[in-house]
C-alpha cells in the first residue's frame, strides 16, 4: 500500500510558545516524535506533504478561535524543527479538515497514495477532521499517538478513541 505522511498544522501559532492558539507544554514535547517520523519517512522515500493553516486577515473562522496562522505572518509559519524538504509540497487550508477547499483529495490521487499517516495537532481538531474527511474518502489513516497533541488532554485522548473506534484508524501506541 502506498503511503504518505501528512504533518498538520506544525506552525508557531500552535507550537511555538509564544504563538497565538499553543498548545503548551504538549506542543514542545510533540516535535521530536514528529522530527522522527520525517526522518523515517524522508529515509523510506514515503511523500511528505505538509497541511497547514493559512488564513485571510479577517477569515471567517475567527469568529469561532482568536486570529491564528494569518497568511504572510510568523505565525503561520513551519516551526524551525520541523521544516519541509525542498521536494516536500505545502497545501494550505482554512478550515480544519485539510480535504476542505483544497487540493490535497488531488494531489494523493496523482501519486497514488492509499493511507496517510497523520501527525501533528490538533488530535481533536485538524487532525480527527481530516482524519474522518480521508476516511469518507476511501483512505486508510494511521496516527503515531505520541506524533500528536493537543492544548487539551481530555479532548486529545478523545480524540484517538473517535480515530480507532469510529473512523477504524489504526492507532499506533508506543510500548
Ligand atoms: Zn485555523
Amino acid at each position: 500500500m502506498k503511503r504518505a505522511l501528512v504533518v498538520v498544522d506544525c506552525l508557531n501559532d500552535f507550537l511555538s510558545l509564544e504563538g497565538s492558539l499553543n498548545c503548551g507544554e504538549a506542543g514542545r514535547q510533540v516535535i521530536p516524535a514528529i522530527a522522527r517520523e520525517l526522518e523515517s519517512a524522508r529515509k523510506s522515500r514515503t511523500p511528505v506533504i505538509y497541511v497547514c493553516d493559512r488564513h485571510l486577515p479577517d477569515d471567517r473562522e475567527f469568529e469561532l478561535y482568536p486570529p491564528h496562522c494569518v497568511a504572510g505572518s510568523w505565525g503561520a509559519e513551519i516551526v524551525g524543527e520541523l521544516k519541509p524538504g525542498p521536494q516536500e509540497r505545502v497545501v494550505p487550508k482554512r478550515r480544519f479538515s485539510a480535504f476542505f477547499g483544497t487540493d490535497l483529495e488531488l494531489q494523493l490521487h496523482e501519486q497514488g497514495i492509499e493511507e496517510i499517516r497523520l501527525v501533528g495537532v490538533c488530535t481533536n481538531i485538524c487532525v480527527l477532521y481530516t482524519a474522518a474527511d480521508a476516511r469518507m474518502r476511501g483512505f486508510e489513516v494511521a496516527v503515531p499517538a505520541d506524533a500528536v497533541a493537543s492544548f487539551d488532554e481530555a479532548a486529545h485522548e478523545n480524540a484517538l478513541r473517535e480515530l480507532s473506534s469510529v473512523l477504524k484508524a489504526r492507532v499506533e501506541v508506543a510500548d
